[in-house]
């Protein structure tokens, strides 16, 4: 049996929405569903980027048919499509100077039998890559504000990707080590702002979110003495767009994945449908079978919500 590591992200964060998903449920809506829809398309774009393609040209294209929206939603989606092309265009500057690796996948599949199940577990990799001599998973993020070491510590899919490129050995396959962590590489919800000029021709001190190079940038084009706003461009130092963190996993701790692995494994292939319910202030946003969920935990018509609402689409293997 093949289970993909982000099914057991799934199962692990609500059983229930894990049997909605087994079942091939999926909301039949407008093509624009806010957050998951923007990072699914901005991984896209990114995984383009490391293939050769233009990736604002794919935003272009992946924003171009939004369907038939309410007047919120429209207001958001464009929102949404010029944010991401200025991230896009972000990062490709960012990239352009700060990639030290050299590319071996692009969204690369894994497949690892996990001893002790019947189970071969499958990932894909978002960028597997030869960074200083070491086999490294980079892992794109889309945030609002970049995640800590102490939180990222706690990711799980993360962690499993780890333990199936030691388990297969991968680093040796391709003649490198093992770096022993993966890279995250953050990109932050929002773009520079340009400053305002006040109406002395000096240029706005309002601590703004850009860059050092933009806020320069202005103030030389009003005429401006940089050295005048030395203050200002330090404090702008701090600002970071995209930010890449390696976070570590021991070997003992790997050990432990891989431990724990074979019991939620276990429970995972134990029945075809799940019972219990993980509800959460963060289902609103972050589960897109809310609906469905309440009208079946006030004991409702679940049957007219699925046919609504939802349609049937096939379940990988
Ligand atoms: S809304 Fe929350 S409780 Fe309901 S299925 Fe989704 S994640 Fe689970």
């Amino acid at each position: 049996m093949r289970i993909h590591v982000t099914d057991i992200h799934e199962f692990k964060r609500c059983r229930k929405r894990y049997s909605y998903k087994k079942q091939g449920l999926k909301k039949v809506k407008d093509t624009f569903s806010g957050n998951l829809w923007f990072g699914i398309g901005i991984h896209k774009c990114l995984a383009g980027l490391y293939q050769g393609f233009n990736p604002i040209d794919m935003w272009r294209e992946y924003t171009a048919n939004p369907g038939n929206l309410s007047e919120e939603d429209a207001l958001a989606f464009s929102e949404a499509v010029v944010l991401g092309t200025n991230m896009l265009i972000g990062y490709s500057d960012f990239a352009s100077t700060q990639d030290d690796f050299n590319v071996l996948g692009v969204e690369k599949e894994l497949t690892c039998k996990v001893p002790g199940t019947r189970v071969t577990l499958v990932a894909t990799i978002d960028l597997l890559v030869e960074r200083m001599g070491k086999l490294v998973a980079y892992d794109h993020k889309t945030q609002k504000r970049f995640s800590t070491e102490s939180e990222l510590e706690l990711d799980h899919q993360m962690s499993v990707y780890l333990w199936m490129i030691r388990e297969l050995g991968l680093a040796r396959e391709y003649g490198l080590g093992f770096g022993g962590y993966n890279m995250y590489n953050m990109l932050r919800k929002s773009y520079p702002s340009i400053p305002n000029i006040n109406k002395n021709g000096t240029v706005s001190r309002q601590l703004i979110d850009t860059t050092p190079e933009i806020y320069i940038d202005t103030v030389i084009k009003a005429g401006e003495n940089p050295t005048d706003y030395a203050d200002m461009i330090e404090k702008l130092q701090k600002v970071k767009f995209f930010h890449r963190l390696p976070v570590y996993r021991s070997n003992v701790e790997l050990d432990g994945v891989g431990e724990r692995l074979v019991y939620d494994l276990r429970e995972m292939t134990s029945s075809k449908t799940f019972t219990s319910f993980n509800e959460r202030y963060d289902c609103t946003y972050e589960c897109s079978y809310t609906d469905l969920c309440k009208c079946e935990r006030v004991k409702g018509d679940t049957q007219t919500i699925i046919d609504e609402m939802y349609t049937y689409e096939e379940v990988r293997k």
